[in-house]
């Protein structure tokens, strides 16, 4: 038996296919250890943000140079880098001797003995054969209030600027049955919340793997289905998904925000760029009259609706009326939140090969740009929140308030994070509690549980 740590890198998915891979191991009898000691250092890499595969060698050279007298045993990269640079990482150091892509990950467990018995050997594991049904399930672990749930893999729409297509492969809708088996077991285990995860979830079950399927008699709903069945299940409080994609967008998923009483009012609508010039260029199906009809139509559905999105500033050819466009699009969408960057290439996406690139100092000053009127939008958005009631599902202790016990943090049904006050010290995690929001930070909204007078409150950290 070996001690193992895990770096991830990346998005909501690679956490929790880290948290997998760490249950997997832990039921294969391996033990977790600090990154100076662990025998076996597994790095599972995402290729969404700039340079991922300097990131991801900077990680590793640090690692290796740090650990010089006593180095690991064994190196695994995973993930969307693994499979992008594949055998190239074995050159990187003679402990690196597992890549495997993410659909290579159902394996690694099974192979980390073999790999520790024979030092010389190298594996690379870079198909799409495998399917996420392949995966062994591994060590209960006691659940948190919120859980994530993998409802598809890989992506089919070629957007011009990415390159999950060819990292995670086409898209594999997981079997109802499955998803339905998983839910239930994490509410058993104590989660009242999920996320369904995906990298383009409404269009699940449209996939030629679901078809097939479905032609065959087996149960394959279509996604507005799906949110049915799971926001139904006994002992669910809250549902919730990422990422849809605008043009996946059917009235029925509309439709669930205004007739299904589990699903969260919140939903994350990648919008990339305001301007149907620049979305024609990145393949992504929708313009911005088709964005801007979408919105409409589910704020109609569910008033108080929150949306976040992302954003691509300096896209190949984005002129600054273009970028305009997106700005307008910010003020108009009133987004609570929205993660953006500056474009960049990534070696194989087809944006690559266009020549109209954005100087480098242009991107980072529209980038600004769009940062602080995003901050500006959910600063007032939050402000307007003060003096009113919320629901807030508590995960942990507050970071934010020095009041050990008395301070718990959670989400609202808007996934705002909201930290909580209350009079007596006492355990909260996992409790849906009712609270008076009375002060507004920058990203977060700060309250006392409804009974608590507060008269005694006092704050210890800054203001964010
Ligand atoms: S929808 Fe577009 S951006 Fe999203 S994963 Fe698929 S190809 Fe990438």
């Amino acid at each position: 038996m070996a001690t193992f740590a895990i770096i991830t890198f990346g998005c909501q998915m690679n956490v929790n296919d880290s948290e997998w891979l760490e249950r997997v191991l832990l039921a294969h009898g391996h033990e977790k250890a600090p990154l100076s000691t662990a025998q076996c250092l597994f790095c599972n890499t995402c290729s969404v943000r700039e340079k991922p595969e300097q990131k991801v060698r900077n990680c590793l050279q640090q690692i290796i140079s740090q650990r010089k007298q006593d180095p690991p045993a064994l190196i695994a990269v995973l993930g969307c880098v693994a499979q992008q640079l594949g055998e190239d990482f074995f050159a990187l150091s003679p402990h690196l001797r597992l890549v495997a892509g993410p659909d290579g990950l159902p394996k690694v467990p099974g192979l980390v003995e073999k790999l520790l018995a024979e030092p010389r050997l190298k594996i690379s594991l870079l198909d799409f054969t495998l399917s996420y049904e392949e995966r062994e399930e591994g060590l209960a672990v006691s659940q948190g209030p919120t859980a994530y749930v993998n409802i598809m893999q890989g992506c089919d729409n070629f957007c011009t600027y990415c390159i999950v297509p060819y990292t995670r492969g086409r898209q594999k809708s997981r079997t109802f049955s499955a998803i339905v088996e998983e839910c239930r077991r994490k509410i058993a285990q104590g989660a009242c919340e999920i996320t369904l995860l995906g990298q383009n979830v409404n269009a699940y079950g449209c996939d030629k793997q679901a078809k097939a399927a479905r032609s065959q008699g087996e149960d394959f709903p279509s996604f507005a289905e799906l949110l049915k069945a799971i926001g139904s299940l006994p002992g669910l409080l809250r549902l919730r998904y990422t990422s849809p994609h605008p043009k996946d967008m059917r009235p029925e998923d509309i439709e669930a925000f205004a007739s299904l009483p589990t699903l969260c009012p919140q939903l994350h609508l990648p919008l990339q760029s305001g301007s149907s010039r620049v979305l024609a260029r990145m393949g992504r199906g929708y313009d911005r009259e088709r964005y801007r009809e979408l919105v409409r139509a589910l704020r109609k559905a569910r008033k108080d609706l929150a949306l976040s999105t992302d954003l691509i500033v300096g896209f190949p050819g984005e002129s600054e009326e273009d970028f305009e466009a997106t700005l307008a699009m910010l003020e108009e969408c009133r987004f609570l939140s929205s993660f953006s960057f500056c474009y960049s290439d990534r070696p194989g996406a087809r944006a690559v090969t266009f020549l109209d690139k954005i100087p480098r100092e242009i991107q980072h000053a529209r980038l600004l740009r769009v940062q602080n009127l995003q901050d500006e939008l959910q600063k007032d958005l939050l402000r307007q929140r003060v003096n009113t009631i919320t629901q807030v599902l508590l995960e942990g202790p507050s970071r934010r308030w020095n009041r050990q016990g008395y301070a718990w943090q959670g989400r609202d049904p808007y996934g705002t994070l909201v930290h909580v006050a209350f009079d007596r010290c006492a355990e909260h995690r996992g409790e849906l509690v009712t609270a008076q929001i009375f002060e507004a930070g920058s990203h977060c909204l700060f309250a006392r549980e409804s009974s608590y007078d507060g008269n005694d409150l006092q704050r210890t950290d800054s203001q964010s």
